[in-house]
């Protein structure tokens, strides 16, 4: 007889790094137990009492020490960032070295945001000042492994507080690899614990919102950022979360066709479509939307699919099975509903979905309304201006969006759009200093720009009388 032994119900204590290309293990790190996080942030919190008390500017200094090595380290770095989460080699290696190489300007720009203000009127001197708030919790996605650490850890650190980092459960290896040459720069400088990484799951993160920290910094679902806002609320914590999106590309009659189909293809397929602001939905004039789609097709029909190591691939897998199952599910009740698959719309092998380009949509399909995050792009047409304003509005989600079109009608239409974030026949990534910006349910707050920087401090007033003149 053979006796069989029952699963294990002890809790983990490793979390494994799977690549979701190969389900090959790249590697692991011990899960921070729950009950241990009140005692990490209280560390944090001891450390974070020095740690304040050092100048602006000697904080920009210290952490200005790790950008050598995060610098030498950036195409390791990279790599790991595909071997964890799926996106091609050069993408991964492009994240880490723009990390990397925008570091330093980051850390510049963050400590001209914070430095006071000195603001007066005819009987009052004040200076306006950004002081630290204590300890902050930074959650982040693992989509943007390194960038969404560095926009989030940055100005929460260069503010004066103490943090408390973790990574996405999918990535931990990129979460501790980054953070590495900047806790040992602080450690050499006398501030231990002042950076500190845990790893866990949405467990983690639930426990560390409700510790005793002062700021969450999320980045993330939706619903996580509903839930984390709802715990936040008990002792009004500061939250700063950048959450979904569910971005609308609006193609005008006047459009360059084949440019806009190019974006289309760029920003509905890249890091197969697992981007916050990738296009989710295409609303193309009908007196050009055929000549459009079939543009689509041809451009997604060349994107080849593959694990991002290999070389010129352009689409990789899916981050995990789960991820892979909804975009499925989406895919498939839209056909169920009377959609038309134009390319892909099956399961490709383990983690993959092959670029699909669907049509015959209409706004009550859930995968209208509901986040895709997978390689689907989903057009339909509409009559005229007003039509195509309504239907790129009507969602809870309102992160990024694009028009493309004649330079005046398609500013005209971006103008009249909801979203935080729009491009006229571009992206929707703004210059230099602007936020990245949210509007509706895509975020509460912002982050980036001397008004984005500045949601990591305590913003505080020190006045004093004027002097009377000749006193
Ligand atoms: P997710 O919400 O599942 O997880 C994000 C992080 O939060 C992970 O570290 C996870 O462990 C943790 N977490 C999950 N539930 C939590 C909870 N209730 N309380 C505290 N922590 C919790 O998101 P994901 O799948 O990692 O990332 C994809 C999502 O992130 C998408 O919705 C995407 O649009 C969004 N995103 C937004 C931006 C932006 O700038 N707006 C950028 C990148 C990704």
């Amino acid at each position: 007889m053979t006796t069989v032994t029952p699963p294990s119900t002890a809790p983990r204590t490793v979390l494994e790094s799977v690549d979701p290309a190969t389900g090959e293990v790249v590697g692991a790190v011990p899960i921070t137990p729950v009950e241990s996080i009140p005692a990490v942030v209280a560390a944090a919190r001891r450390a974070q009492v020095a740690w304040s008390a050092v100048p602006l500017e000697k904080r920009r200094e210290i952490l200005a020490r790790a950008a050598e090595a995060l610098s030498a380290d950036s195409s390791a770095l990279g790599t790991l960032v595909t071997r964890e989460m799926g996106k091609p080699l050069p993408e991964g290696i492009g994240e880490a070295k723009h990390g990397a190489s925008a570091y330093l300007e980051d850390l510049a720009e963050i400590a001209r945001s914070l430095a006071p203000i000195d603001r007066s009127d005819a009987r009052t001197c004040s200076q306006l000042r950004f002081d630290p708030l204590g300890v902050a919790a930074v959650i982040t996605p693992w989509n943007f492994p390194v960038l969404m650490a560095q926009d989030s850890v940055l100005p929460a650190l260069l503010a004066g507080n103490a943090i408390v980092f973790k990574p996405s459960e999918e990535t931990p290896l990129v979460g501790d690899r980054w953070a590495a040459p900047i806790r040992e720069a602080l450690r050499a400088a006398g501030h231990d614990e002042v950076l500190q990484v845990v790893h866990g799951d949405e467990a983690q993160g639930r426990a560390l919102v409700r510790a005793d920290v002062d700021l969450v910094v999320f980045t993330g679902s939706r619903a996580a950022g509903a839930d984390i806002l709802s715990a936040a609320a008990g002792t009004l914590k500061r939250v700063v979360l950048e959450l979904g999106g569910k971005d609308p590309l609006v193609v005008l009659a006047d459009a360059d066709l084949d440019a806009a189909a190019a974006f289309a293809a760029r920003n509905c397929f890249r890091n197969a479509g697992q981007v916050c602001v990738s296009t989710e939905r295409i609303y193309v004039d009908r007196a050009v939307s055929e000549r459009f789609t079939a543009l689509l097709v041809e451009k997604a029909r060349g994107l080849r699919q593959g694990a991002g190591t290999e070389a010129g691939v352009a689409v990789g897998p899916m981050v995990n099975a789960r991820q892979k199952a909804m975009v499925l599910r989406q895919i498939e009740d839209a056909v169920r509903r009377g959609a038309k698959v134009l390319l892909g719309g099956t399961a490709g092998e383990g983690n993959f979905v092959p670029p699909t380009v669907l049509v015959d949509l209409d706004h009550a399909m859930p995968i209208m309304r509901e986040e895709t995050f997978g390689p689907v792009a989903c057009v339909m047409s509409f009559r005229d201006e007003e039509e195509a304003v309504r239907l790129a509005n009507d969602s809870p989600y309102a992160l990024g969006g694009a028009v493309f079109g004649s330079d005046a009608r398609a500013t005209r239409v971006a103008e009249r759009l909801t979203s935080g974030m729009v491009g006229v026949n571009r992206g929707c990534g703004g210059a230099e200093g602007t936020p990245w910006v949210g509007a509706r349910q895509s975020g509460y707050g912002f982050r980036g720009g001397p008004e984005g920087h500045r949601q990591f401090a305590q913003v505080r007033v020190i006045s004093k009388t004027r002097p009377s003149e000749g006193a």
